[in-house]
């Protein structure tokens, strides 16, 4: 149970958080839940080492871009480079290239198969685990 790769949801949607970690629970990783952008960065500084980070691109408090330049920030800080990856409902055309020169890893778009969500959760998250041990 504590050798499975930890993944911090950031995200503010109750049901969009229920099913996300429905998904991971059910391929094998643990879930933490940041329901802001305030708290996503207090637990990446804070909390337990994750693998993975999935960010929500809207939120209350700060959007997904703001909230990843801010994570590097604090992760330029702890010296623990974790993936971020974005999640978003738009299916816009250049939103990719937002994330990435935001800093992101990548970028999962809603909605999305179950495979789609494992496949990229799996690439990031086991190779931070792998690297890191
Ligand atoms: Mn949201």
């Amino acid at each position: 149970m504590n050798d499975r790769p930890s993944v911090l949801v950031v995200e503010d949607n109750p049901t969009e958080q229920k099913l996300v970690k429905l998904l991971l629970d059910r391929y094998g990783f643990n879930c933490v839940v940041a329901s802001s952008g305030m708290q996503s960065l207090e637990l990446a500084e804070h909390g337990n080492r994750v693998d993975l980070i999935l960010m929500d691109w809207q939120m209350e408090d700060m959007n997904g871009l703001e909230c990843t330049r801010r994570m590097r920030e604090v992760q330029q800080r702890t010296g623990l480079f974790i993936p971020i990856v974005a999640v978003t409902a738009r299916a816009m055309l250049g939103d990719k290239q937002k994330c990435l020169s935001a800093g992101m890893d990548d970028y999962l778009s809603k909605p999305y198969t179950p495979s789609q969500f494992e496949e990229t959760v799996n690439r990031w998250a086991r190779q931070t685990a792998m690297r890191t041990g």
